[in-house]
């Protein structure tokens, strides 16, 4: 296997900087994080490919380009307490703590939950990393609020409970649509209490199951 630090400039130029991701903190924690080490160990080869791998239990971890465009989106800055709803891999909350933030993940998968639990705290040890097996469009309220919340799977709504937690100048990105297709990528931000909602374009994600979600 060629170095995947190798694969990885080249990921970061051909599919990120030449798309237009411009935040150089999202170039670098996405020059950082060991992408391979959160596909199966099968497709580690392929691991750092211009799109989403599967990871088990119908699930999948994002396309760089997405991630990296989620990323930017959200404008993460450090010591910011960031909310993501959707573990899966580990790689996109790897990326958020690459970024400086404190990040809280929810999974609903246990196996899932499990294998990004060893691999964030036992493997690469992040130690900003708080992890829960639940069902996250309830959030987090104990933590709440979170200055950033994003969740990675698809649902048919904004799930109350996160706009409620969202802080007063939060921003919070969720795709919202129909069951794997024709989703858009919504934007919420509160300012004065008040929310404002932008779209920022055609996604494509699984779905967000649960009481908000499908
Ligand atoms: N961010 C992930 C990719 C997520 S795939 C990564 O970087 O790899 C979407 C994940 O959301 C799946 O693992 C799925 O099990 C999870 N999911 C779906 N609905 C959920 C819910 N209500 N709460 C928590 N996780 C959920």
């Amino acid at each position: 296997m060629i170095d995947p630090k190798y694969r990885r400039e080249r990921m970061v130029r051909e599919q990120l900087e030449a798309r237009g991701i411009r935040d150089q903190d999202v170039l670098r924690a996405m020059r950082t994080v060991p992408r391979h080490l959160f596909v199966q160990e099968a497709l580690a080869s392929q691991a750092y490919d211009d799109r989403p791998q599967p990871i088990g239990h119908g699930q999948t971890i994002s396309q760089p380009y997405i991630v990296a465009f989620m990323t930017e989106l959200l404008q993460v800055k450090p010591g910011m307490k960031v909310l993501e709803i959707g573990t899966g891999s580990g790689y996109q909350a790897a990326v958020l703590s690459e970024m400086g933030a404190t990040v809280h993940t929810i999974e609903r998968v246990r196996e899932l939950y499990d294998a990004a639990r060893k691999l964030l705290l036992q493997d690469l040890k992040y130690g900003r990393i708080k992890l829960r097996l639940d069902d996250g469009t309830l959030g987090w309220p104990q933590d709440a609020p979170f200055d950033r919340i994003l969740v990675t799977a698809g649902g048919p709504e904004v799930p109350k409970p996160l706009t409620e937690q969202l802080a007063e100048g939060g921003r919070l990105l969720i795709p919202v649509g129909e069951r794997r297709r024709n989703q858009e990528l919504v934007l919420i931000t509160k300012e004065k209490g008040e929310l404002r909602e932008e779209r920022k374009g055609g996604v494509l994600f699984v779905d967000l199951v649960g009481q908000y979600g499908w």
